[in-house]
């Protein structure tokens, strides 16, 4: 069976042979990547199937606990979102089921129990290797219909052929591919005019077994995620995960944050969008993202560059802060992406360039002035004061300044006794406290550090080789820092 969809084939990835069973009782969205409730192509596919099918529509939000680096950093954020699409959901013909695992294993069974009384599945389609690994798992187990859609980014994963090693490549490849896929987007609002039927109740089977979290739940997580076997010291953040909170930066960024984007390098000056968190977790759409910023500067496809020439400059046309911005958004966020579609080795250092690599080894046995080991490292207590303030912000606010952030990186790898080490140090790092971490930009940005995405430097220098070179020092002198090292040169 088809269903004519407003969602491009090209998202659509089918994960089994198995077939719609328009006698089933109802349509599973199963959320797992794009968490939200709007700008979202599964959300999209899952409400065509649901009118075509004339059935009700259950949204099943599951988090599990034995997740890599599973926090109450993590946990809070995604249950934050939990809560914003229990109150958007509640007016809309939709059974929304927020469920969070209690033990490991818990979850063991539930998708499959679902989907003996669904039409067909839909799920996401996502590059991060532990919720991909999961759908596939899933394909074998249900009996009908498991379909994954690509909601991740503008350009479709599978439109692109190849892992691109350069930005400027990639960028001449979304120059002349983007044009055909920017009228296809996720609709902003995918329940207008739009009415189901009702689920009169869950199957007993399932509702008693995994019940969904209550609204008091959801709004005071604090009351009881204490209590799961998650790592209880990487504490919850003060910044709220879920779409609400992502839509008010948004707004704010493109109100005030926009026109100084320019500046972004200066720690002091705060001129980043800092949207990553939520685009992370899949509360914000990169479409969103872009249809801000679109209207903000009243752009219309008429203003892209006639000739697909690889250089950001005159891609865009909406002048150098939002350019800097969307290319940031658009080429460095998808290039990640599209490698960790297409590969697997992006997050390891065996995946770094081999001019690179080469280089590195090459310089492996250099002596190193200062070497830490993981805890030093961890708890901030190196003889830099830079390196030592990134890295208190990213244990308290998940997150480091951007510029800071590849300082950081450019560290470990000087005072670590193998580059392959240091790799395995950033990703470790990175991913448990990084309220972003654990994304296919986590290692491309990690891979950056490691000179992947970069030119051979000279001249050559210890340790680093070909690498481009960082020091803290030269960022002291050259950017606005001083109250940034101020609030950060205590815990
Ligand atoms: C060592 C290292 C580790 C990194 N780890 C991560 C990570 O775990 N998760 C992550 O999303 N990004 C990571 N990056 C890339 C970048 O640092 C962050 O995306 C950016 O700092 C997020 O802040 P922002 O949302 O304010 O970015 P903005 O400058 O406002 O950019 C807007 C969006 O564009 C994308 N973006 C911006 N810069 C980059 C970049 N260099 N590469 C890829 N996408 C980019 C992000 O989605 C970001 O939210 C890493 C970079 C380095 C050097």
């Amino acid at each position: 069976m088809r269903l004519d969809s407003t969602v491009p084939a090209i998202r659509v990835a089918t994960q089994n042979e198995r077939p719609v069973r328009p006698e089933g009782e109802y349509v599973l969205l199963w959320m797992i990547g794009a968490r939200r409730t709007r700008w979202n192509f599964a959300l999209d596919r899952a409400i065509g199937w649901a009118r075509e099918l004339d059935r009700p529509l259950v949204v099943v939000e599951p988090l599990r606990v034995d997740y890599p680096y599973a926090s109450d950093r993590f946990h809070h954020y995604v249950i934050d979102g939990m809560a914003d699409h229990a109150r958007a959901f509640a007016h809309e013909s939709v059974t929304y089921v927020p469920w969070v695992e209690r033990l490991a294993g818990d979850g063991r069974g539930m998708l499959e129990a679902y989907a003996q009384h669904a039409c067909v599945v839909v799920t996401d389609d996502t590059p991060i290797p532990f919720l991909r690994g999961m759908v596939r798992a899933a394909a074998g187990r249900v009996q009908v219909r498991l379909e994954a859609i690509d909601s991740v980014g503008l350009l479709p994963l599978r439109a692109a052929p190849q892992v691109f090693g350069y930005a400027h490549a990639f960028r001449r490849f979304l120059q002349k591919t983007l044009p055909t896929h920017l009228g296809h987007a996720p609709a902003a609002v995918p329940f207008d005019g739009v009415t189901l039927p009702r689920l009169a109740a869950l199957p007993d089977a399932v509702s008693a077994r995994w019940p969904g979290l209550s609204p008091n739940a959801l709004e005071n997580p604090s009351s009881w995620v204490g209590s799961l076997p998650l790592d209880h010291s990487v504490t919850a953040l003060r910044e709220r995960g879920g779409d609400e909170a992502a839509r008010a930066q948004l707004t704010r960024f493109v109100r005030t944050g926009l026109l100084r984007y320019g500046d972004r390098s200066h720690p002091d000056l705060d001129a980043q969008s800092g949207l990553s968190g939520w685009l992370h977790f899949g509360h914000l759409s990169a479409h969103e993202v872009f249809g801000a910023i679109a209207d903000h500067a009243g752009w219309t496809p008429a203003r892209l560059a006639a000739k697909p020439t690889g250089s950001r400059d005159g891609w865009w046309n909406v002048g150098p802060e939002a350019d800097g911005f969307l290319d940031e958004l658009v080429t460095w966020r998808e290039l990640g992406h599209v490698r960790a579609h297409l590969t697997d080795d992006g997050a390891r250092y065996e995946g770094v360039a081999g001019w690179a690599r080469a280089s590195l080894e090459e310089h492996a046995s250099d002596p190193r002035p200062e070497l830490y080991d993981l805890t030093t490292l961890e708890r901030a207590g190196t003889s830099d004061p830079v390196w030592n303030a990134a890295q208190r912000q990213l244990r308290a606010e998940g997150r480091i300044h951007n510029y800071l952030r590849m300082l950081w990186g450019k560290k470990v790898l000087a005072w670590s006794p193998h580059p392959a080490e240091a790799f395995e140090r950033l990703v470790y790092l990175n991913d448990k406290y990084a309220i972003d971490g654990r994304d296919p930009n986590s290692y491309s940005g990690i891979g950056w550090v490691f000179g992947s995405y970069d030119r051979p430097w000279a001249p050559q220098r210890p340790v680093y080789g070909q690498i481009r070179y960082m020091t803290s020092d030269s960022a002291q002198k050259k950017l606005k820092m001083k109250a940034y090292l101020a609030r950060w040169s205590r815990p």
